[in-house]
């Protein structure tokens, strides 16, 4: 099937960058979100990063920005995406929802549009299975920040059909992506590595081991990460890495996925990392 017209639920942290990309490769995009600033403020970010890219590649800012933006449309409703033929959701990391929005997506969407979630940790399958359509159900697992990162986790739940992997696979390498195949277990294969390694440094930083600059040193200096763990879990969100690593420790039920009660406090007093403007560090 070729993709035309994509839906992107969800305009925060992952959901800007999705319509960015998409768009930016002709793709006709509505990104919807249920609060309306969220929507303005990702078609300014949107807009900004297309611009930046357009600078650096010296191209016409205002012609390749004017171009972008004229193939996002945005809305509130979902309701709006009966037409697409793909709809990738980026909402909040939480089973619950998750489910009931792939249900309500199954009645509103055309019987051929393949239902994708950018999912950290939940269970394709238990989403797929919330629609009549488990086949045409999958994950497409973006990286942060999406323009930049190559990677896409592409997660097979138990009933995806071949075809819908297989145009999920051409549809990936089309957005200048690498797609790789991951089964469908708690966290995948990213978050599966990446989070105990963060929920770690929360536990150090917790027990005084050093403070955040010198965990974030160590590990940038030391194991050459492009970023330290602490910095990384702002860039991330914390309520993000609180939620993902509650599905591993819920779903493998093994106790070393326990999250760090520091990040538990952080996640409940609102430090949220970047997007709060606070988490292990504080933002402009
Ligand atoms: P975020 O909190 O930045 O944004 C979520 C957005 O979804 C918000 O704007 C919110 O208003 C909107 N929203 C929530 N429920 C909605 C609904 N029912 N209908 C419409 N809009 C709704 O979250 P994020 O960091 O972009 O994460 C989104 C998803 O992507 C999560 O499943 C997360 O696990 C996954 N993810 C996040 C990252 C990351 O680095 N942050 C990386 C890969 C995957």
């Amino acid at each position: 099937m070729e993709i035309k017209k994509v839906g992107v639920i969800g305009a925060g942290t992952m959901g800007n960058g999705i319509a960015q990309v998409f768009a930016s490769k002709g793709r006709e995009v509505v990104l919807i979100d249920m609060v309306p600033a969220a929507l303005e403020k990702a078609l300014a970010r949107i807009e900004k990063s297309v611009r930046r890219f357009a600078t650096k590649k010296e191209l016409d800012a205002d012609a390749l920005a004017g171009e972008v933006m004229g193939r996002i449309s945005t809305g509130a409703d979902v309701d709006a995406l009966g037409d697409c033929d793909l709809v990738v959701e980026a909402i909040v990391e939480n089973a619950a929802v998750k489910t009931e929005l792939f249900g309500r997506l199954d009645t509103i969407c055309k019987p051929d549009a393949i239902l994708a979630s950018n999912t950290s940790s939940i269970s394709i399958t238990v989403i797929g299975a919330a629609t009549t359509r488990p086949g045409q159900v999958i994950g497409m697992h973006f990286m942060n920040p999406v323009p930049i990162m190559k990677l896409v986790e592409v997660i097979r739940g138990q009933l995806t059909n071949d075809e819908t992997l297989a145009t999920i696979m051409a549809e990936c390498t089309a957005l200048g992506k690498t797609p790789l195949e991951a089964n469908d277990f708690p966290g995948f294969v990213a978050n599966r590595i990446l989070m105990p390694m963060i929920n770690e440094a929360c536990f150090a930083l917790m027990e005084g081991v050093a403070d955040a600059p010198s965990i974030d040193g160590v590990m940038k200096l030391g194991c050459n990460h492009p970023m330290g763990p602490l910095q990384l879990a702002d860039f991330i969100g914390l309520d993000i890495c609180l939620s993902i690593l509650n599905v591993l420790h819920t779903e493998i039920g093994d106790p070393k996925y326990r999250p760090c009660p520091l990040l538990k406090r952080m996640v409940a007093a609102g430090l949220l990392g970047r997007k709060s403007g606070r988490g292990f560090y504080t933002y402009e």
